[in-house]
């Protein structure tokens, strides 16, 4: 037997949710389909578990997509404001950690219990474990065959997510139904990713897993982000290598200042003035963990001279491998360890008025599995909360 209700949205995470709910208080009859045993997964460890929910500085400078300019409707329609509204509504407490990025103070369950809940007072049905057999086109909707019985529509949400994660159920789905109803789906990659190291510097900088510096990471195309690099046993993460790995093609250099807020050969010089007797190797370490100063003299096979014999050849070597540091990476962790996908349904066949696509009526598309993709800190939520919403009010 055929149920009908007036919306079906798939993905039960943070568009979908979000979605889902504000078609509900429309006063529309809504089902919520999520192949998961529990919404919100990627909500409930995000963010250490306090879930980064918004980020108090998000504009659409922080967006990647072919089409920069998509984003902008949805985030000036419902903005980080309207969603720290609804969370101060529900009582929830949160602080800033860095940078405009909000953080409950006591767990990510919280997020995804407030949505459950504005579903619920919504009248929203939300129907976990059911697999999405296929999705048919109607001549006023579309019938949505699962695993739980047959569900006809006259509006179909897409909101299941990009292919990060796939632990945490993340499938191809959103894609296929796009290129089924004939949208073009841009190519995927990982986004907010670590990068993997050639051997050479591998076997060289894991003995630095753990450590954690200050640096500048500038990508290819000159997009720059200040914030600290860790270097991991297989490679170089922390939160500058996730935000410059959006921005990263395979075989591209990444340009590492490791002192951003001051020339070390300046300071070099300056220390020289008073110490001139001191190594090089024990004058870095009053500026880097130690670790960190072994592994450079050995990776960059530096000399330790007195520094106030500093040739002028090594303070040129210096300051390249100190303030210009190029790596090109062997690759990323890829999807199993990325934040997010950047691709996917590409924004000229939707609508950025309301998420719907241009050419198929009734069906829409929203969150991760659109081309739009967020900086780290709190971006990616609020692009499923604002295209999210936005759809909500039309779906
Ligand atoms: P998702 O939240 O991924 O939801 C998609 C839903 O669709 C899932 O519930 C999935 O089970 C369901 N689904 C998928 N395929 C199918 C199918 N075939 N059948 C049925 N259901 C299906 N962003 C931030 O802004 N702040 C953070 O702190 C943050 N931390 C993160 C930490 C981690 C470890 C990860 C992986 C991501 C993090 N992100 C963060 C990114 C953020 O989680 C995503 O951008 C966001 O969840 C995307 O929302 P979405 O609703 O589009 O997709």
């Amino acid at each position: 037997m055929t149920e009908n209700v007036d919306v079906v949205v798939i993905g039960a995470g943070a568009a979908g949710l979000m979605c889902a709910a504000e078609a509900g208080k429309r006063g529309r009859s809504v089902r919520l389909l999520d192949h998961g045993k529990k919404a919100g997964r990627k909500i409930i460890i995000s963010g250490g578990g306090r879930c980064n929910f918004t980020n108090m500085y998000a504009e659409p400078a922080n967006y990647l997509s072919q089409n920069p300019h998509f984003c902008k409707s949805a985030l000036a329609q419902y903005t980080q404001w309207d969603f720290i509204a609804m969370v101060d509504k529900h009582g929830i407490a949160y602080h800033e950690k860095t940078l405009g990025q909000l953080f409950c103070d006591d767990s990510a369950h919280q997020i995804v219990d407030m949505l459950l809940k504005e579903c619920d007072d919504a009248g929203v049905k939300v129907q976990l474990r059911t697999e999405i057999l296929g999705v048919e086109k109607l001549e006023n909707g579309f019938l949505v065959k699962t695993s739980q019985g047959e569900l006809a529509c006259t509006s179909l949400v897409v909101a299941c997510g990009g292919l990060s994660m796939p632990k945490l159920g993340a499938t191809p789905l959103g894609y296929q139904i796009a290129e089924q109803f004939g949208l073009n789906v841009l190519p995927t990659r990982a986004g907010l990713v670590p990068f993997t190291l050639q051997p050479e510097q591998k076997e060289v900088l894991a003995e630095l897993s753990g450590v954690s510096v200050d640096s500048y990471a500038t990508a290819k195309d000159g997009t720059g982000f200040k914030e600290a690099l860790l270097f991991t046993h297989r490679g170089l993460s922390g939160p500058a290598v996730l935000q410059v790995s959006s921005y990263w093609q395979p075989g591209e250099a990444v340009t590492f200042d490791l002192s951003p807020q001051e020339s070390l050969i300046d300071w070099l010089l300056e220390q020289a003035k008073t110490q001139p007797q001191l190594t090089l190797k024990n004058a870095l370490a009053r500026k880097f963990p130690k670790s960190m100063v072994e592994a450079w003299i050995k990776l960059h096979q530096l000399p330790n001279p007195a520094i106030g014999q500093l040739s002028t050849k090594l303070r040129e070597q210096l300051n390249t491998v100190l303030h210009q540091w190029q790596v090109i990476p062997s690759g990323t962790e890829g999807y199993r360890t990325a934040e997010v996908t950047l691709g996917g349904v590409d924004t000229n066949g939707l609508s950025s008025k309301t998420m719907a696509a241009k050419n198929v009526d009734g069906l829409y598309f929203i969150g991760e599995v659109v081309d739009v993709t967020g900086w780290l800190g709190g971006f990616n939520f609020q692009w499923a909360w604002s295209s999210g919403w936005l759809a909500g009010q039309y779906a």
